[in-house]
């Protein structure tokens, strides 16, 4: 062998040992369930957390959990706006109806949430309109029925907090409505599959489910939901009050246990791929 071709298998069989190295290193780190990056898809920062928590520290506080991007809603929209001007690239603003605490279970009576709503569509971006909390017997209220063709009319997510019922009721008025369920409706396993199968756009964020799964467990008829439905399903800490900021860590754990749990196609859908393919692709579009 001369020397040029010497040379020239020694740089070949050191390209296919980096290569070699390079796709290893990736099948480690996609296997790792600890470093997969997290979609949150359910913060609030609300009126009570700005004093404590500075808008850079509630976004170094998610990044160190593991979140790479989050949907946030805040009461008022205010604490959304003061996160995403901290960090563009790392929240998703979701326009909420409330503008403090106390007002969920009254905000489909008060007149005020329209107008209010429209100024903040005309001025700010957002991916989705929620949280809200609606029961099935305020879904046909005027304000609700605004909500919904407020959505249709953005061409917004509605981000969700009932049970099915209101759900159905919801795509009555709009059949095409694209619904982010909160925790899943905290309806049982048989509902929730029921429910997906019927709506194709309808996803569900498993924030305070740990009625589904826990200590390695799967509670009745959760993981085949899970895994059927796999490309449906996002995760999200809830930061629904103060100290809910000071939980996220004992969250996260509970979170990548669950993903653990679960096959590996499926994990990383629902812990980052269906966050970025459904709602960030969709943000991004509407730029
Ligand atoms: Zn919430």
């Amino acid at each position: 062998m001369n020397v040029y071709a010497k040379a020239a298998m020694i740089s070949c069989m050191k390209a296919i040992f980096l290569f070699c190295l390079f796709i290893l290193s990736f099948s480690i780190s996609a296997n790792d369930i600890e470093s997969y990056p997290i979609f949150d898809a359910h913060i609030h920062y609300s009126h009570d957390v700005w004093e404590a928590i500075a808008p850079e520290d509630a976004i170094r506080r998610l990044k160190a959990a593991g979140v790479t991007r989050a949907m946030v809603s805040s009461s008022s929209d205010e604490g959304t706006q003061r996160l995403y001007a901290a960090d563009p690239d790392f929240v998703i603003p979701v326009l909420r109806p409330y503008r403090k605490r106390g007002t969920l279970d009254s905000w489909m009576y008060d007149d005020t949430v329209i107008p209010y709503l429209k100024e903040r569509l005309a001025r700010y971006r957002y991916v989705a309109i929620g949280e809200f909390h609606v029961s099935p017997e305020d879904v046909a209220t005027p304000v609700v029925r605004q909500v919904i063709q407020l959505a249709k009319q953005y061409d917004l997510m509605l981000h969700v907090h009932s049970d099915a019922d209101a759900i159905e009721l919801i795509y009555q008025q709009d059949p095409n409505a694209k619904i982010l369920w909160a925790h899943a409706g905290f309806e049982f396993a048989p509902r929730v599959d029921q429910m997906m199968s019927k709506y194709k756009n309808l996803w569900a964020d498993l924030s305070f489910r740990r009625d589904t799964f826990g200590n390695g467990q799967f509670i009745s008829g959760w993981k085949s939901v899970y895994i059927k439905h796999a490309d449906r399903f996002m995760l999200g800490i809830d930061t629904y009050t103060p100290q809910r900021w000071l939980q996220i860590n004992e969250v996260m754990a509970w979170q990548r246990d669950l993903l653990r749990n679960l096959p590996h196609d499926a994990a990383v859908k629902i812990a980052y791929q269906n966050g970025q393919r459904v709602v960030a692709a969709r943000f991004k579009r509407h730029k």
